[in-house]
């Protein structure tokens, strides 16, 4: 069953090497009982990882069923670990975060095996006298029930071969006695057994004893009544190949990443706090952004069509003018000058704005205050749906008649019926003739914190301006627009007296340009936000990646000890991938909940409108995975590419 010729396995370290065989040659036969005895230091664990594929001789050859190994693929060791042979370690080698259950189960999810692996396991336990104890975690037993269960471990894919490197070594003697015992069954019931100890009393129980010295072998010594029973089933190596994406074996690998997330709380929350803010900034971001969009197009709606506004200075934006010209002041004159201009313009309004503090009653409340014309009513969609617009003989005779935004209906009357009501606007009585249309926010203004009283009203009585602040004017149609808006230009500048050249003491802008500068200033702003919420996934996916890292170091004898049983190192990485992928998606889940929630927090407390698009959270979450996928990579590759033993022995 097993031949090995002439090996060697030099190890080493710097500059200095050591020769841990020398040359060793021995053939086993199935079912044979082999301890392997020795001084420390001989090279017995050295031999033992080599026969149980735990590592490769330098030279040599070595035959496992008429196969020579050195011609097997990584994959197919991997499977030989886990379906011909089982390893039992001095040191156990139990995972502590699993069940006693779990951990005898684990080599079958390396497997092809799809029935009840559970039941299986149990068996196992019960056969080591432990079936009562399936649901303990191993630092809750004596370690003579951890080797117990480590022996079911290495039973459970029910091996022809079973390896023990000093099983007993860290054991008591009646400990060792039971372990003994159970391997003597196991040899009864047909297992070839190879055991490695150096007590003369523990080798008793086997039938065959080769004493190593110096890498060599010293001394063959067989038992008359030893037996060699059985034939060799020749499809013992005809290993199944397995198909990376098995369904089970998945599911087995998101169980343990779960597992390992759930056990490391803080640690891992720390860690996907970076994936956590970048994507709760998207999604803020998203929402915020078609938020400010929809508003701008309420608010386009709500301006009317083919409107032109007039006002002094340069080009404004944000409020702020630049150059330091001149600035054009209005009359109601030009307002009435442009009107004439027919048939390309249909309606004109001019209009002055400042602050109001309106008071009703014991109420008191300040807000803006729009002086407007006749035709604004028409021209902005402001006529009121409750109660009417201005007569012209109003505007005329600067009457005190206004019409009260929703909000300021709300502060100064509540749910009241405000119409017919005095209210005083800067301590002058006006009574109240109707109540505006709601317009919603436009940004942070709201547009119907707003009292609106006529042009003439407001310039002489409220304000006390003899100018406009601006003109809005209607074009006829949209064709017209540009002849409009030079016809406008021209009059403007014969009628103040201002040079050709001169363009920054009033300026004419159409809706388009509105609509063009606030979708410019959106796309900068989401760009921005964008750049921020990209770095902020960045630096938390390399704090996955640094954590990941961390992760394959503490448990690189985790690692060992999976390849031990048969984890192919597409297991491994796949393993790690789902772990760094678990994590970055409850990131990205609990950061697409918390930007949901600042997006509400915005939308009710600074009156933003917001919109989460699902769209945004998408993304969000794909994003997300693609990070844990990328920044999981390497220390995933890192882990499945570490060597079985050299894991193993890992401190
Ligand atoms: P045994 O199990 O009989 O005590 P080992 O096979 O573990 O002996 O070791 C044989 C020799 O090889 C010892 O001298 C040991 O120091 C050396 N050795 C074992 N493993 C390593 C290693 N990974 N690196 C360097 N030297 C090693
Ligand atoms: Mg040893």
């Amino acid at each position: 069953m097993i031949e090995v010729t002439n090996i060697t396995r030099t190890y080493r370290i710097g500059e200095s090497s050591v020769n841990a065989l020398n040359g060793v040659s021995l053939k086993i036969a199935q079912g044979e009982f082999v301890a392997i005895m020795g001084a420390s230091g001989s090279g017995k664990s050295s031999l033992m990882h080599i026969l149980g594929l735990l590592d490769v001789p330098d030279t040599g050859e070595y035959r496992l069923m008429g196969r020579e190994v050195s011609r097997m693929s990584e994959d197919e060791l991997a499977g030989i670990r886990n379906n011909v042979a089982g390893f039992v370690f001095q040191q156990f080698h139990l995972l502590s975060r699993m069940s006693t259950l779990d951990n005898v189960m684990l080599p079958s999810i390396y497997s092809s095996e799809s029935g009840d692996v559970r039941s299986k396991a149990q068996q196992c336990l019960e056969m080591v006298g432990l079936g009562h104890r399936a649901e303990h975690r191993p630092n809750q037993m004596s370690g003579g029930e951890q080797q117990r269960v480590a022996i079911a471990r290495a039973l459970v894919r029910e091996p022809m071969l079973i390896f023990a490197d000093e099983p007993t070594g860290n054991l008591d003697s009646r400990n060792s006695h039971e372990i003994m015992r159970i391997l003597s069954e196991l040899h009864a019931k047909g297992k070839t057994i190879i055991m490695v100890t150096h007590e003369q009393e523990i080798a008793d129980y086997a039938g065959r004893v080769i004493t190593m010295k110096d890498g060599k072998v010293l001394e063959d010594r067989r038992k008359a009544d030893s037996t060699a029973s059985a034939r060799v089933s020749a499809d013992l190596l005809d290993v199944a190949k397995l198909p990376l994406f098995q369904p089970g074996r998945i599911y087995g690998f998101v169980v343990q990443a779960f597992r390992s997330i759930v056990s490391n709380k803080i640690r891992t929350l720390l860690s996907v706090l970076g994936i956590l803010v970048g994507v709760a900034s998207v999604i803020a971001m998203m929402a915020l952004g078609s938020g400010a969009k929809a508003s701008m197009e309420e608010q386009l709606k709500s301006m009317g069509s083919n409107l032109l506004s007039v006002r002094g200075g340069s080009a404004k934006i944000g409020g702020a003018a630049q150059g330091t010209g001149t600035v054009t002041r209005f009359t109601v004159k030009d307002a009435e000058a442009i009107a004439e201009l027919t048939p390309l313009v249909r309606r004109v309004s001019g209009t002055v704005s400042g602050s109001a503090q309106t008071v009703y009653m014991d109420k008191n409340w300040s807000s803006s205050v729009d002086g407007v014309d006749f035709d604004y009513g028409k021209m902005r969609a402001a006529e009121p749906s409750i109660g009417r617009w201005f007569t012209r003989e109003e505007i005329q005779g600067r009457e005190k008649v206004a019409i009260l935004g929703t909000t300021v209906v709300k502060e100064l009357f509540g749910s009241a019926n405000p119409i017919g009501r005095i209210v005083k606007v800067n301590r002058i009585n006006f009574q109240v003739i109707g109540v505006a249309p709601a317009k919603g926010s436009n940004g942070p203004r709201d547009q119907d914190d707003v009292v609106i009283v006529p042009v003439t009203t407001a310039m002489y009585r409220v304000l006390g301006k003899d100018y406009l602040d601006g003109i809005f004017v209607e074009v006829s149609s949209a064709e017209n627009i540009e002849s409009a808006k030079s016809a406008i230009d021209v009059l403007i500048r014969k009628r103040h007296k201002l040079r050709a050249s001169d363009d920054t003491s009033f300026n004419i802008r159409d809706m388009t340009q509105f609509q063009q500068m606030l979708s410019s200033t959106t796309q900068t702003m989401s760009m921005l936000l964008g750049s921020i919420a990209a770095i902020s996934l960045v630096v938390g996916g390399i704090g996955i990646m640094n954590i990941m890292l961390v992760s394959v170091t503490e448990r690189t004898r985790e690692i060992g000890l999976r390849k031990a049983i048969g984890a192919r190192k597409s297991d491994i990485m796949m393993q790690f991938l789902i772990e760094s992928i678990g994590m970055t998606l409850s990131g990205g889940i609990i950061g697409v909940l918390v930007g949901i929630g600042v997006s509400v927090l915005l939308s009710t407390f600074a009156g933003w409108e917001v919109r989460t698009s699902p769209l945004s959270v998408l993304l969000a979450t794909t994003f997300s995975v693609l990070i844990g996928l990328f920044f999981g990579l390497w220390p995933a590759q890192k882990a499945a590419s570490l060597k079985p033993v050299e894991a193993l022995r890992y401190e």
